[in-house]
């Protein structure tokens, strides 16, 4: 069945930050947009079912490799910015400027339309203060990070929203989402985009099953936008079957220790401030976790005494820059496994933790299985996309997390959204001409320089 009697310029695939911020700018610009989500649009209750649903399916959103790593990734509108940290990292602009893009400008201003900040010192969780505090004593550049979140909007009773933020505080994906379909953007959700329509070597629409039947829409362009693993996945479907080869996924392990003169209230927020150990490879932050989480991942390492302490409990969390390796089936079943390197590197943060979490005060220190929740590099610039993120079939471009060209180890919205913008801003003839046409294609990479 086709879906007719429609004008569409855009499809827009997935409603992350790289589909909702594409969708945005695209709809701003007058042109006409249809987005295809496969999750719904429920509103956000924030409520734990919500969150299982969207969150830690397992087969769905929550993917297991072969060493059982969890990896987490939301399937709803807003994507995976629904249940994410909202911490904005700096984005590393000289590797990006290395693989020919320039996106300095877009993430200017996103810094200006966001709200991003570090936050204000009443929002800083005794967790986060007991752990930012013992860091700094241990001589750690332990340090606020910028968050996007509307601090205005907080309310001390307010839990953190890690099903969701019914209160708005926390930015998401779904807020551009709301914007975009303000401009007159058509967002269907429910649909699951299996391939693009490729006639000549060209992108002229997509085919996708709602209600169980298969459904083909058409635009003048087509943007995949599926996140690091579904971008993958619909690529080889439509016939580029090197996607999906190489990827990272950012490793972590949470670091516990139980004190007894904390009560960690539901409102802590997490990733209030850390620190990047840059050569040796990780990142350390704290980390509150909701009351089921905690016992989950409690379990998954057989410390039942720790069950139900998630009050009495500081946790940092370890997450680590992956080697490229890998490779996704082409269901998305993700195959790639933890070297010695990369556990040495996550023992190494542990070590680290473990002292900073004595000092400050925590017994009966653990630490919890692996798990994953940045999913990249699967359809890397120069070489799935061209700088321009275009891909090799005329009118199909990528934009999302699969198109980070390195090793990576970072929160990623603030980077996904700058290419977002960048983007829609080719699309639409708004970005310099001659940055546009400086685009380099796959077959060019060793032409490129550090500039
Ligand atoms: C628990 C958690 C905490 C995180 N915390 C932070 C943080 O603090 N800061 C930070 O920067 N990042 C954080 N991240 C990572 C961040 O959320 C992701 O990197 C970011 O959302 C990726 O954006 P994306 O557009 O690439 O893809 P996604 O957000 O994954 O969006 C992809 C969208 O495509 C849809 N989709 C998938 N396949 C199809 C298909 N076949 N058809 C139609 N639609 C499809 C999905 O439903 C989804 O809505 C966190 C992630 C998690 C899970």
């Amino acid at each position: 069945m086709d879906v007719k009697n429609r004008d569409i310029d855009f499809i827009v695939v997935g409603s992350g930050p790289g589909g909702a911020t594409v969708a945005k700018e695209l709809s701003q610009r007058k042109k006409k947009v249809l987005i295809l989500e496969w999750g719904d649009n429920k509103p956000l209750t924030g409520s734990l079912w919500q969150g299982f649903k969207s969150l830690m399916w397992p087969g769905r959103s929550l993917l297991f490799t072969n060493q059982m790593l969890g990896l987490a990734r939301g399937i709803i509108t807003g994507g995976s910015s629904v249940f994410y940290y909202a911490t904005c990292y700096p984005v590393p602009f000289d590797m990006l400027k290395f693989h020919g893009v320039d996106i300095a400008q877009e993430v200017e201003e996103a810094r200006k339309e966001l709200p991003v900040a570090p936050l204000q010192d009443e929002m800083v969780g005794p967790m986060a203060k007991r752990i930012m505090e013992s860091a700094q004593d241990l001589g750690y550049n332990w340090q606020k990070l910028d968050k996007f979140m509307y601090q205005n909007r907080w309310k001390p009773e307010y839990p953190f929203g890690h099903y969701g933020d019914p209160h708005g505080v926390k930015w998401s994906a779904r807020m551009y989402i709301e914007e975009a379909v303000a401009n007159g953007a058509e967002l269907i959700n429910r649909t699951k985009v299996k391939k693009v329509i490729v006639e000549d070597k060209t992108a002229v629409g997509v085919e996708f099953t709602k209600n169980g039947k298969t459904w083909r829409a058409f635009a003048a362009k087509v943007i995949l936008s599926a996140g690091g693993i579904g971008t993958p996945v619909i690529l080889r479907a439509s016939g580029i079957k090197r996607a999906g080869y190489d990827f990272f996924f950012d490793p972590l392990v949470g670091v516990r220790g139980t004190v007894k003169d904390i009560n960690v209230p539901i409102s802590e927020i997490p990733m209030t401030a850390g620190v990047h150990i840059e050569d040796e490879g990780y990142m350390m932050t704290d980390m509150a976790f909701a009351s089921v989480l905690t016992a989950l991942f409690t379990a998954q390492v057989f410390r039942f005494d720790k069950l139900f302490s998630r009050r009495n409990t500081l946790q940092i969390l370890v997450k680590a820059k992956d080697e490229l390796g890998g490779r996704l089936t082409d269901k998305g079943g993700v195959r790639k496994n933890l070297d010695d390197n990369e556990k040495k590197k996550l023992r190494r943060g542990y070590e680290r933790a473990k002292k900073i979490l004595k000092n400050a005060g925590a017994k009966s220190i653990f630490k919890t299985w692996y798990l994953a929740t940045h999913p990249g590099g699967t359809a890397k610039i120069r070489d799935i996309v061209d700088t321009n993120l275009k891909t090799e079939y005329e009118n199909l471009y990528v934009c999302d997390c699969s198109v980070i060209p390195e090793a990576w180890g970072l929160p990623p919205t603030s980077t996904i959204i700058g290419l977002g913008k960048r983007l829609a801003k080719h699309l639409t003839g708004d970005l310099s001409s001659q940055e546009s046409l400086s685009a380099v294609p796959f077959e060019q990479k060793e032409e490129l320089s550090l500039t």
